[in-house]
């Protein structure tokens, strides 16, 4: 029976509604959070408004330190945050271990950003003149996460936006609630009261009062394109800022000198992390047909090794996916392409002793094109589609045919290649040989319907702080460009 957190402390719904959460490996019960509604929105807000002046007209070393001791809480309680990672979503125990290491790095990174500046001093027009600008917070900021990486797409959006002086309410996907509520009770808790709050609940009920709260100045979301596009509706009539993360459908283009052993876990890896369910998974396949079966054969053999399981079970490759909705979407994907001319090479069915939870045998599928939803819509799961292309520029076309653009990456050694990759394909990150690979200040984020905003970086900092332009004029004396003209 978890709580929310308010105010430094343990907050309850005012309708005493529960949710179970479930582990997706088997589907056991791991515990009950609240199922929060607008008039709780209205309570967790104001917290969130009232702790905003004090944590704004904090000076930034302050804000500094205070992050710093969130980076340590976050190492001391790793071990039970990983754990309850695993169990809560799904996937092995060694990518939670990166994701926790991930996030309370990242809370040391806008530590220091923080703190390095908070403006510009530019060259006046006039020798009177003196101009500059500042970065300040925007207020109450909605931080709105996604089930697959519930803790480091929190880390990316909580340490900038505190670092820029905002406070926080947080709304966790309902699927995995438990690790963001651990946190803030084991790592946040030295925060003044209220300047982090933590409501648990679904979109409808809670995501979308929070979202159009007045109070909420504004609105930092990773999820779906749907929920995204719905997002921006209900936060345009009062034009609030918005920084949305959104779907993928990235492209990873093998040329033609690649070497097939290494080509094959590269991408293995980078569609079947995670068991396909990160925003930047692999879910179009380009080789040349040159050597198509060299690669294809394998890519077979590799993904035939892996071993599905629990993900704190031992030996694990890939875990359960997060829940039967999703199964089922991926399913219709590859049912669909091999009704219409694909050849299922291996995998693409649910395991043959059912555990219980939402496994699903990686599917490696050829003949694919570009008529097939597989090809065309966000996937999310552990299906990797091959196409065969003739020339390199035919491969780049390809790319770039699609609705998305969040990442892709290229597998060569070839440095001619490589630069018409990363010149010609429109994605806000390029991988070369080394697919899905973040970097602390490398901004992350897409183009098109993957949406424009950027996490990480210096321009992670600045998609939460609003610029402010201060231009000063030392002299009082009327200036001779005033009324009257003549
Ligand atoms: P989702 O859109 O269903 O939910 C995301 C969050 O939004 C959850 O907390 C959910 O409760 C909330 N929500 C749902 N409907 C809402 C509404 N009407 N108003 C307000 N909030 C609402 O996404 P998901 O299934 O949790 O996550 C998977 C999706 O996230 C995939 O599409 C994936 O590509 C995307 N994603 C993107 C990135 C990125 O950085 N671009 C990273 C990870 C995941």
């Amino acid at each position: 029976m978890k709580s929310m957190w308010l105010n430094g402390g343990p907050g309850d719904s005012v309708s005493g509604a529960r949710t179970e959460v479930r582990d997706p490996a088997n589907g056991e019960i791991l515990d009950t959070v609240p199922a929060a509604r607008a008039e709780d929105v209205d309570v967790f807000v104001a917290a969130a408004a009232k702790a905003f002046p004090r944590w704004s007209g904090s000076v930034a070393n302050e804000r500094a330190e205070r992050l710093h001791q969130i980076a340590t809480r976050m190492r001391e309680h790793q071990d039970a945050l990983i754990e309850l990672l695993t169990r809560e979503e799904g996937k092995p125990r060694v990518e939670n271990e990166e994701e926790i290491e991930w996030s309370a790095n990242t809370f040391d990174y806008y530590a220091e950003l923080g703190r390095h500046e908070v403006g510009q001093v530019l060259p006046p027009g006039a020798s009177t003149q003196f101009n500059f600008t500042l970065k300040e917070p925007y207020g109450v900021v909605a931080c709105i996460t996604p089930w697959n990486y519930p803790i480091m797409l929190l880390a990316w959006k909580l340490a900038p936006a505190l670092a820029a002086g905002n406070t926080c309410v947080v709304k966790p996907s309902e699927l995995t609630p438990l690790s963001s509520l651990y946190l803030a009770e084991h790592c946040l808790a030295d925060l003044p009261p209220g300047v982090v709050n933590v409501l648990t609940g679904t979109g409808p009920e809670a995501g979308e009062p929070l979202v159009a709260h007045p109070s909420v100045a504004a609105i930092a979301f990773t999820g779906s394109l749907a929920t995204g596009q719905r997002i921006a509706s209900l936060a345009a009539p009062q034009m609030k800022k918005l920084h949305l993360e959104l779907g993928g459908k990235d492209p990873m283009v093998i040329a033609e000198d690649a070497e097939p052993e290494k080509a094959a876990r590269a991408l293995a890896y980078s569609a079947l992390l995670n068991c396909g369910q990160v925003c930047t998974s692999t879910e179009r396949v380009y080789i040349p047909r040159s050597r198509a079966s060299e690669f294809t054969e394998a890519l077979v053999e590799h993904v035939r090794s892996l071993r599905l399981g629990h993900g704190l079970q031992a030996g694990t490759d890939i875990g359960p996916m997060i829940d039967e909705r999703f199964l089922a979407k991926v399913e219709a994907h590859v049912e669909e392409a091999t009704a219409q001319g694909a050849r299922l090479l291996t995998g693409g069915q649910r395991p043959e002793s059912p555990t219980g939870g939402a496994f699903y045998v990686p599917a490696v599928l050829s003949g694919v094109d570009h008529s097939m939803r597989i090809m065309r819509e966000e996937t999310f799961g552990p299906a990797i589609p091959l196409m065969e292309y003739d020339a390199f520029d035919e491969a780049i076309a390809l790319a770039n045919d699609s609705q998305f653009g969040l990442g892709a990456s290229l597998l060569s050694s070839d440095p001619q290649r490589i630069k018409r990759f990363f010149q010609g394909v429109q994605a806000g990150t390029i991988w070369i040989n080394d697919p899905l690979t973040d970097n602390y200040a490398g901004p992350f984020g897409g183009m098109r319907l993957s949406g424009g905003s950027r996490e990480l970086g210096q321009e992670g900092l600045d998609e939460f702080r609003t610029t402010k332009h201060v231009h000063w004029d030392f002299s009082t004396e009327p200036k001779d460009f005033w009324y009257p003209y003549d």
